[in-house]
């Protein structure tokens, strides 16, 4: 896999979007004519909008009918429901975006900023806001019509106490109550969860009409986290600290782990990891900073000497996850992160443990993917948790 299934759309096709939703919210029924009158926009760009917008179920058409001297009335376009507005965040170790998505979910305007979000948290609160603005103005709305606030933060919260609570990651954000700092913010209810919960919620969102009750989003990037949708609920635990399988300890490796144990799975199967042995093994004698200049992991999979090993990673995290398989006998295993990216050779790899280690009544009975939304995952679990904010659950 090359490029994430749902790649984000241009910004221009956002805007005309934008354009449209405006001018049919305003005047109700128009044509395509009079919305391309409107808008200023070409027959043919509102002709495939339209298109979009019925294929996504925002809007309707009512076919051309005979009317009284003038010859034919032009089928008129309709929003088929008033729509409540969400503002979402995906927060990364190195990104923020921001989404501005109706209650249907479908994103109408989005805007990312890459910086240090582990470090500094008053500048990413700071960014958080212009990114709003950002990706409010691409998808033509005030403020004032987002209904909730929901965001994914790529750490530990305590549900208790709504407090982050990290000791080896955004160790800068402990103590933080990021549900109340974007409140602030932005006047309006906030949701925040762990990213690896935010993913497991945008696969069941997306998961192309087949209802998903029980399934494991494994985060596999700079962490590997993973977000639990047990019997049809997200499960977070008794304090919200569910899912930190990064942490689970491998037999037979020493390795120092950021957590201060020796021998965890993130310690030997991080993307970091995997980047510094592909740049030694495609480019021996690199320095490890050379890592961050190889391509993109789903490039590398091709090569045999990388698929090899990003195989022997998938087989890591596959000892791992049998157990989980074995514990909680899941309908499917989403993998995202950037190391989701790298496709078939880690996913064989996962496979092949999961066969070995967990039993066969469990192993067969689940489907083992990457996740078909690229690294968006996380941000369309935002998007669903602010419209079950918004609108309640579905
Ligand atoms: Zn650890």
């Amino acid at each position: 896999m090359t490029a994430p299934a749902h790649p984000a759309p241009s910004a221009r096709r956002l805007r005309t979007r934008a354009a449209l939703l405006a001018v049919l919210g305003e005047h109700g029924a128009l044509s395509r004519a009079e919305i391309s009158r409107l808008t200023g926009l070409s027959r043919s760009a509102v002709s495939s909008a339209v298109t979009d917008l019925i294929d996504e179920g925002l809007a309707g058409e009512t076919t051309a009918a005979a009317t009284t001297g003038r010859g034919r009335r032009a089928a008129a376009v309709t929003l088929r429901r008033a729509h409540a507005l969400v503002l979402a965040f995906d927060f990364g170790h190195t990104h923020v975006t921001a989404a501005v998505a109706d209650t249907t979910g479908a994103v109408l305007g989005e805007a990312t900023a890459h910086l240090d979000v582990d470090n500094h948290p008053r500048e990413v609160l700071a960014a958080a806001r212009t990114l709003a603005d950002r990706a409010l103005a691409a998808a033509g709305h005030p403020l004032d019509a987002i209904a909730a606030v929901a965001a994914g933060i790529p750490g530990a919260l305590d549900t208790r106490t709504n407090v982050v609570r990290a000791p080896s990651t955004l160790s800068q954000w402990i103590g933080m109550d990021p549900a109340a700092e974007l409140g602030r913010l932005f006047d309006r209810p906030v949701t925040v969860g762990n990213d690896a919960e935010m993913g497991a919620r945008g696969e069941r969102a997306h998961s192309g009409g087949h209802a998903v009750n029980d399934l494991i989003y494994v985060k596999a990037s700079t962490g590997i986290g993973a977000g639990l949708l047990l019997d049809g609920r997200i499960y977070r635990g008794a304090s919200g600290i569910s899912g930190e399988i990064g942490h689970i300890q491998l037999p037979d490796t020493g390795t120092w782990c950021r957590c201060g144990n020796r021998g965890c799975l993130e310690s030997v199967a991080s993307i970091v990891e995997v980047r510094r042995r592909l740049a030694h093994v495609l480019a021996p004698g690199a320095r490890p900073d050379d890592a961050a200049d190889l391509p993109p992991l789903g490039e590398l999979a091709g090569t045999p000497a990388a698929a090899r090993v990003i195989g022997e990673a998938g087989r890591t995290i596959g000892r791992v996850l049998a157990d989980l398989v074995n514990c909680l006998n899941p309908a499917a295993i989403v993998i995202g992160g950037e190391l989701g990216l790298a496709g078939a050779p880690l996913i064989n790899g996962i496979r092949e443990s999961v066969d070995r280690y967990a039993q066969p009544a469990v192993a067969e009975a689940v489907e083992i993917r990457a996740s078909r939304l690229g690294l968006r995952s996380e941000l369309y679990g935002a998007v669903d948790a602010a419209v079950a904010a918004a609108v309640g659950p579905d």
